[in-house]
């Protein structure tokens, strides 16, 4: 009977241990029902609204016509790497060789790749919590066990305290996301100081995510500048998705010590051997400091900064919301949990969780926003603000007016 035996298949327990992106599944929910024409205002996008920059897209059109369609080096364009080890260098102080780069499709394959060669069955990966969800279906994976730590709101921002706490025999990565998401909370140099402090005689390797560090309204704290010794056992995981507008490109790169980074080259060697050859010299020209790309990048964070403060202001009108406005990435992720067992807006809905809150609003104000069980910290919501401003406010509107006491 072959492939009609109806049968089914079973899939691996690794795959069936995964679960599925929160926060992607609401986006397609939301995509789908402005498909079938609902006014959906989305507050759920991870990503920036505006265009990539023109020079950036007349550099991929110039590889297009110059037949940059083949195959490149394993990991990555010598060039593009050599510049991104300048990048890291210059924000850290560290020498960096291009071979310490590799260049992947998007930083969550970079991610992915770091808790690959880091992870053996049964270590524990730190996560201060609230994180984004894929640490952890990474780090599960790589065969690892998640470790998450709680932070506090307003700062959101793990302790050398809370650090200590949670640290075993089997602690193998802490994962650092500065700007973070959801929370949008900016480590300085100083308190990343403390943290490398706390695991200076661990044998732990940290992994920081800084895909938002070009989108923050107060300077950003870099690991390896506040705690260079930690260099040979960490990772820098970066990329122009968020910084240059360019999220469906898929360029991202993994920066670590050599040994590490020839084994990271061999695992994407059988994983995409590269990410897109058109795609890297796009990204190629980005990172050479165009000055007209960065004036792009900085009116564009200007613009982020304005529908923070409104939507801060929006949210906080709020009875039963508490809304402090957060450093850097274009997310703010406000407490709703004085909302809960009291009823709401026209029909006096109650709801009991931000769960609920997030289905809530879909229904009655056709709202996107994320709750904060996919982060692992309940009773807030993420919202992004990367999107129009008159958008925004007409959103913002419809959950005041929703939200209202009933
Ligand atoms: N890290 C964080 C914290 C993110 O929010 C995202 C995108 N949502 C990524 C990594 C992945 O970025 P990319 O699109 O470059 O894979």
């Amino acid at each position: 009977m072959g492939i009609a035996s109806g049968r089914g298949l079973t899939a691996s327990a690794r795959a069936r241990a995964i679960e599925a992106s929160a926060s992607m599944a609401l986006d397609a929910r939301a995509k789908a029902l402005k498909a079938a024409g609902q006014p959906i205002i989305s507050f759920g996008v991870g990503e920036p609204d505006f265009p990539t920059p023109e020079p950036i897209k007349q550099a991929a059109n110039a590889a297009l016509a110059d037949d940059a369609t083949h195959y490149t080096t394993v990991s990555g364009d010598p060039v593009l790497r050599k510049l991104v080890a300048e990048r890291t260098e210059e924000t850290t102080g560290v020498p960096f060789a291009w071979n310490q780069v590799i260049a992947t499709s998007g930083a969550k394959e970079a991610l992915f790749i770091a808790m690959q060669v880091l992870c053996e069955q049964g270590d524990e990966v730190l996560l201060p919590a609230p994180y984004w969800v894929s640490y952890a279906e990474q780090a599960k994976m790589a065969g690892a066990t998640v470790v998450p730590i709680e932070t506090r709101s307003p700062d959101w921002k793990l302790t050398p305290e809370d650090l200590r706490r949670h640290l075993t025999p089997r602690s193998r990565a802490l994962v650092l996301c500065t700007p973070s998401n959801p929370t949008g909370a900016v480590y300085s140099d100083a308190e990343l100081a403390a943290l490398a402090e706390t695991i200076a005689d661990n044998d732990i390797a940290t992994i920081v995510d800084e895909i938002y560090a070009r989108i923050s309204y107060v300077p950003v704290g870099r690991w390896l500048r506040a705690a260079p010794q930690q260099a040979d056992r960490s990772f820098i995981v970066d990329g122009v998705s968020k910084a240059y507008a360019m999220t469906g490109w898929r360029l991202g790169w993994l920066v670590g010590p050599k040994e590490l980074m020839e084994m990271a080259s061999a695992v994407q060697s059988h994983l995409t051997s590269h990410p897109s050859s058109v795609t890297q010299r796009a990204a190629t020209f980005a990172l050479q400091n165009n000055a007209a790309v960065e004036t792009a990048v900085d009116e564009m964070v200007g613009i982020f900064r304005q529908r923070r403060d409104a939507i801060v202001a929006g949210l906080s009108a709020i009875d039963g919301v508490s809304c402090p406005p957060p450093d850097g990435a274009f997310y703010v992720f406000p407490d709703v949990r004085g909302l809960f067992g009291r009823p709401l807006g026209p029909n006096g809905r109650v709801v009991q969780s931000s769960a609920q809150l997030a289905a809530y609003l879909l229904d009655e104000a056709l709202v996107v926003c994320v709750p904060g069980e996919a982060f692992g910290t309940p009773g807030f919501v993420r919202f992004s603000y990367a999107l129009a401003m008159d958008q925004l406010e007409e959103g913002v509107a419809r959950v005041q007016t929703a939200l209202r006491a009933g």
